[in-house]
């Protein structure tokens, strides 16, 4: 998920983190390991069909999600799944705020959406952006509390819950494992305003072409 969200949220909580180191959640990746790699764009098929389960809880996979925290950092979003560096495999990383100024870190490995009873379902309908349809935002109502389910990279059952912006990027990024860009969710009017944006705006980071 692109980084360009909640500015009226950041400013909301000024005064809060000028008096009081910010409260984390998770904890921050190693960045002296990994290493950044080129973002997959709309129009790569291994962004639009569903990603494998993962098996293999090992050294490989540690990687991957060093790999995808860098990744993540170079290009400026609040999370990222692992095709949009290219690789199948289902398995995504965040470090993202959420409406309380709350910042969340960490993956998940197997991501599976809860089903929400529908009293909890209370549509937000913030702008969002995508690494992977670089410089476009939109707005999209999601429900504005999302739980997941799946593991961590030991194989390690994990549920990762939040409210507002945190749980847009849970629900994006678990979108992304399965095959779908958050503009496949858009009216068609819109979506044809964000592939525009796209094509107007240049990357900061360095995305992998299409053929
Ligand atoms: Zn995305």
């Amino acid at each position: 998920m692109a980084d360009e969200h909640d500015h009226e949220h950041a400013h909301d909580h000024e005064q809060d983190e000028a008096t009081a180191a910010p409260k984390v959640v998770g904890e921050e990746p190693d960045l002296s390991k990994g290493t950044a790699r080129p973002i997959t764009v709309v129009g790569n098929p291994v962004l639009h069909r569903e990603t494998r389960t993962v098996t293999a809880f090992d050294a490989d996979l540690s990687a991957l999600i060093d790999d995808m925290f860098q990744s993540m950092y170079a290009a400026e979003g609040v999370g990222l799944a692992a095709n949009q560096i290219g690789v199948d495999a289902k398995v995504f990383v965040y470090d993202c705020p959420d409406d309380e100024g709350v910042r969340h870190i960490g993956h998940v490995v197997n991501p599976v959406l809860e089903d929400l009873p529908s009293a909890r379902r209370v549509l937000d309908d913030s702008p969002e952006g995508c690494l992977s349809v670089p410089t476009a935002y939109m707005e999209l109502a999601r429900p504005d509390f999302a739980a997941v389910t799946g593991q961590d990279k030991d194989g390690n059952p994990v549920r990762v819950e939040g409210s507002g912006f945190f749980a847009r990027c849970l629900q994006h990024e678990t979108d992304h494992l399965y095959g779908y860009l958050y503009i496949d969710r858009l009216s068609k009017r819109d979506r044809k305003d964000a592939l525009r944006q796209m094509a107007e705006g240049t990357p900061r980071y360095a995305t992998v072409p299409n053929e």
